[in-house]
């Protein structure tokens, strides 16, 4: 099967032409981008797409992403991450979901990220009480019949949770401590047995899904599990993806527990590499960026999530001049309460602008498309495949009808995809060569049937986990005192709009 695109406006990441458009032709055979560029004849029984008032561009990459939240979409707000945590992934009274509920979750985010132009997500599942294989295979079945490509996690962590976050052995009443230290905890030989039957069971899997390590942070893990789990990663070629330097009780934590940065502690360990990827990379400190840079780590940016829970504002620019590979996440479904790429492109292009009146210092659209691209394909170890118009790779693209109210009137193509779109114009989407969106629609699952389906199970799982969260918010209380105390402390760096003495000001 050949697809012809001719005339189109093309947005290509390639080398050439980095983000800037031009006008050519693209030839799509089977799973693969067989032309890009001049115009040719359409080839014999070829079908043919008439590209005028079109724009075509790499399928974004989310970078990173919890389908695990997608129950909880638009349930919470006003809560720091440490606090929404308690509620969100809840420490104590979990049941283990039901496949098909995992499923349809799965779904959600699948369809939400295809009709916004996300031809590849990198999910890393939070799978709670533990993640077993019929729950990692409902993730994978979702992914397959939908049509997106897919990294699925595989989080670990193997430290008690009251051993991730400082303080809590000070500020936690005897019995809630208790309670927690009676949870068991991962081992690393029963996480490396689950990960390696899930790579059998689906790595490689319809050539689109993929399994992930992900670790779920250097504070929430062992050495053992941080050097094991990095090894896993190298043998399998999958991106190294960890929580790193979120919250400034984080950056609180590493000099707490170790006595230096988070990053210095994966560097000391050997597992902050070119696979390497750190979501968040908010409190890292200028030598910490030299550091990520030397070992050609990624990090992916999540600007609405990091405003909703009040985590602070990455650098993005330091980062970018130090040589670090920036991809764009939405992070979770709950933090962010979407997974529309498109969005977080806009937030993206917009924050760093009021973090300084240095206007030479503010991103460009360009810059924030190559993220959501190929930043995010470099970060998910698939830039050879990915991120990119060129020919050879995988026909993952996105055709935007330039005829809508957010291309009209048109002026540069960038700025409106980055500052107008909202997914509202999107035609096509191809993922592998294969039309899962078509006319806004997507082609391969009933979407209404699925909502329906969801949310007639709705109620009775909305039920259960108000239980879950009042078990859990005995320990807010808690937890207030030790984000007050770790935000209160002066650590030499301030990622906040505001500073520490303006906080409480009314
Ligand atoms: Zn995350």
């Amino acid at each position: 099967m050949i697809t012809h695109i001719a005339g189109a406006n093309i947005i290509a990441v390639d080398k050439e032409h980095g983000t800037r458009p031009f006008v050519g032709d693209i030839l799509i055979e089977g799973q693969k981008i067989a032309h890009v560029g001049a115009a040719v004849p359409t080839p014999d029984g070829a079908k043919k797409i008439d590209g005028q008032n079109r724009l075509v561009t790499p399928g974004l990459v989310n970078g990173h992403v919890h389908s695990w939240e997608a129950m909880f979409k638009g349930r919470f707000d006003n809560m720091p991450l440490e606090i929404w945590m308690l509620y969100s992934y809840p420490i104590v009274g979990n049941k283990a979901l039901d496949p098909r509920l995992i499923y349809l979750r799965s779904m959600i985010v699948a369809m939400e990220s295809l009709k916004n132009g996300v031809t590849c997500l990198v999910d890393d599942i939070i799978e709670l009480p533990t993640q077993g294989m019929e729950a990692i295979d409902a993730v994978f079945d979702a992914y397959d019949e939908v049509g997106i490509r897919a990294n699925v996690s595989g989080n670990i962590m193997d430290r008690p949770f009251i051993d991730t976050i400082p303080f809590t052995r000070e500020y936690l009443p005897a019995d809630l401590i208790e309670e927690v230290l009676k949870i068991e905890t991962a081992t690393v030989k029963g996480y490396l047995d689950f990960a390696t039957a899930a790579v059998k069971k689906h790595h490689n899997r319809s050539d689109r899904l993929r399994y992930l390590v992900a670790p779920s942070g250097p504070q929430r893990c062992t050495d053992e599990m941080l050097k094991a789990t990095h090894d896993f990663a190298r043998e399998i070629k999958s991106s190294y993806h960890i929580h790193v330097l979120e919250t400034k009780v984080q950056a609180v934590t590493g000099r707490e527990f170790y006595g230096k940065t988070l990053v210095e502690y994966i560097d000391s360990l050997g597992v902050l590499s070119d696979l390497t990827t750190m979501a968040h990379s908010i409190w890292v400190t200028d030598s910490d960026i030299a550091r990520m840079a030397e070992r050609q780590s990624s990090i992916a940016h999540n600007p609405i999530s990091n405003q909703k829970l009040g985590a602070g504002i990455a650098p993005f620019r330091k980062l970018l001049d130090a040589g670090v590979n920036v991809a764009l996440g939405s992070d979770g479904i709950s933090s962010n309460d979407t997974s529309r790429m498109l969005d977080v492109m806009h937030v993206a292009g917009l924050l760093h602008k009021v973090t300084t009146p240095n206007y030479d210092r503010w991103p460009s659209a360009g810059e924030v498309i190559h993220a959501a691209t190929m930043g995010g394909a470099r970060s998910a170890q698939q830039h050879t495949e990915i991120g990119s118009l060129e020919k050879g790779k995988r026909a993952d693209l996105v055709l935007f009808d330039l005829e809508t109210l957010n291309f009209t009137p048109q002026n540069s193509l960038e700025n409106h995809l980055v500052y107008c779109e909202n997914g509202s114009s999107i035609d096509k989407v191809f993922v592998n060569g294969e039309v899962v969106v078509d006319g806004g629609e997507l082609t391969k699952v009933n979407e209404k049937a699925l909502l329906q389906e969801l949310r007639g199970r709705y109620e009775a799982f909305s039920a259960h986990h108000a239980g879950v969260e009042k078990l859990n918010r005995r320990f807010e209380p808690y937890f207030r005192k030790i984000h007050e105390r770790c935000c209160g402390q002066d650590i030499g760096l301030n990622r906040y709009s505001a500073t520490p003495a303006e906080w409480y000001m009314t």
